[in-house]
């Protein structure tokens, strides 16, 4: 990975600012609060201009106007048509993704799905630095299935990443399935995707990637790697908006054997035949249980437009300048300030956001957010993490967030934060 010669100072990064080809993209989302510098796009993301829009669209003239006439305008298709647009940014040609429910239910889904197909197995693979979520739905897949798999997680020696041998040594023919973060929520760590599904396929196992904190903001090539399944949301880098729905991934050839855990009329071969008995529909849309949340998925097609006109290799070009920056600028003037970097320093390993570790960190977060105008979020112990999102997040935001980190911490601003209770939503 290339080094970058990286300057001191605003004006450095005004320069890179200029540089931008994306820099345009940042009028295509609203900015309610011009001086507030929001780091947490990896975990919802800002609202674009478009999907204002197309949601009073949606409200007004589909649902006021149309009422159930919408069903046949656009509602039913949509889950497949979303689906394929989402496909475009993960490298997955088409009848492979549909929009469909959460990530933690389309991941029960196809764990179940997975299982069934390597009868004789018994062990999942995970790793601890998977999200919490996704391993609560392996533990209850496992007392579903009558406690006959195993988890196992393969351990992180610096809670930052994951060795690739460790992994690989974890497999063999137990394992009837590999499923991880491609991006680390943590610590930002990037698999290297293609090399892992192929190892796991060597074992024998089928795999699963949850593209939650990658999808958007570092090139997925689903086809090309020969991934099982996958999953992800679209709150994140999508920007779909809060609790928009998730979407799955089924590559072509195994959508007749795998089957749903959940059988319901959306996924019925004719469903207004009312048939008693389920027989699954043909393809990717036998993973689809019920009603589709309309209203907020018809809004996601406009904000994934923008995405596919920034295109992912231009994001991602900016997402490693982004991040190396915010690195450079981390070791030069928080580091002497008791913080310590909580993610990769190689690019080719990190995604798009950066976790920096500091033991008051929770209160410095909150100093963060109450007083200085910046917007990161806090993971548990000590970890505060800038999310980066290459089409609106610029350079000088950059700049002034580690600014505004600094002067927390030298003026002892977060002091006066009561270090004990902490809030719900972090
Ligand atoms: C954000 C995220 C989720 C969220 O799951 P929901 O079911 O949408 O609440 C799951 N897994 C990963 C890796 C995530 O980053």
């Amino acid at each position: 990975m290339t080094e970058f010669d990286f300057e001191f100072g605003p004006d450095f990064a005004k320069r890179l600012d200029g540089q931008d080809e994306l820099a345009s993209f940042r009028e295509e989302f609203l900015f309610p609060e011009p001086d507030m510098i929001y780091l947490d796009g990896n975990s919802l993301g800002r609202l674009p201009r478009r999907t204002v829009d197309r949601m009073r669209i949606a409200v007004e003239e589909e649902w006021g106007r149309d009422l159930i006439r919408g069903w046949n305008a656009g509602w039913w298709d949509s889950p497949l048509r979303v689906g394929e647009k989402i496909g475009q940014l993960l490298g997955a040609g088409p009848g492979q993704v549909v929009v469909s429910d959460t990530t933690s239910i389309n991941l029960f889904k196809l764990v179940m799905a997975a299982l069934e197909m390597r009868p004789g197995r018994d062990r999942i693979v995970s790793d601890v630095l998977n999200f919490p979520s996704d391993l609560y739905i392996l533990q209850g897949c496992v007392r579903l299935l009558g406690d006959s798999h195993q988890i196992h997680l393969v351990p992180s020696e610096d809670g930052i990443a994951v060795d690739q041998r460790t992994l690989f040594d974890a497999l063999d023919e137990r394992t009837a399935l590999v499923t991880l973060s491609h991006v680390v929520f943590k610590s930002g760590f990037l698999y290297a995707a293609k090399a892992v599904t192929e190892r796991a396929h060597e074992a024998g196992a089928l795999v699963l990637w949850d593209l939650g904190h990658s999808a958007g903001a570092v090139p997925v090539e689903l086809d090309d790697w020969g991934v099982d399944f996958a999953v992800g949301c679209t709150y994140k880098y999508l920007n779909g908006g809060p609790g928009s729905p998730a979407y799955l991934y089924v590559r072509q050839d195994l959508q007749d054997e795998a089957l749903s855990p959940i059988w319901g009329w959306f996924g019925q071969q004719s469903p207004f035949d009312f048939d008693l008995e389920y027989q699954p529909t043909d393809g990717i849309k036998r993973f689809l249980v019920s009603s589709t949340p309309i209203l907020s998925t018809l809004p996601m097609e406009s904000a994934l437009d923008i995405v596919l006109e920034a295109g992912i290799e231009r994001i991602r070009e900016k997402s490693v300048l982004l991040t190396s920056y915010l690195v450079f600028l981390i070791e030069t003037m928080l580091v002497p300030l008791g913080f310590s970097l909580g993610s990769p320093k190689d690019p080719a390993q990190r995604g798009s956001h950066v976790s920096i570790r500091h033991p008051e960190g929770y209160r410095i977060n909150r100093v963060l957010i109450e007083e200085m105008g910046v917007l990161p979020d806090f993971r548990e112990p000590d970890n505060i993490r800038l999310g980066l999102a290459p089409l609106y997040t610029s350079f000088s935001d950059v700049w002034e967030a580690v600014n505004r980190i600094k002067r927390a911490v030298e003026e002892h601003r977060y002091l006066r934060y009561f270090p004990g209770k902490r809030l719900t939503v972090t």
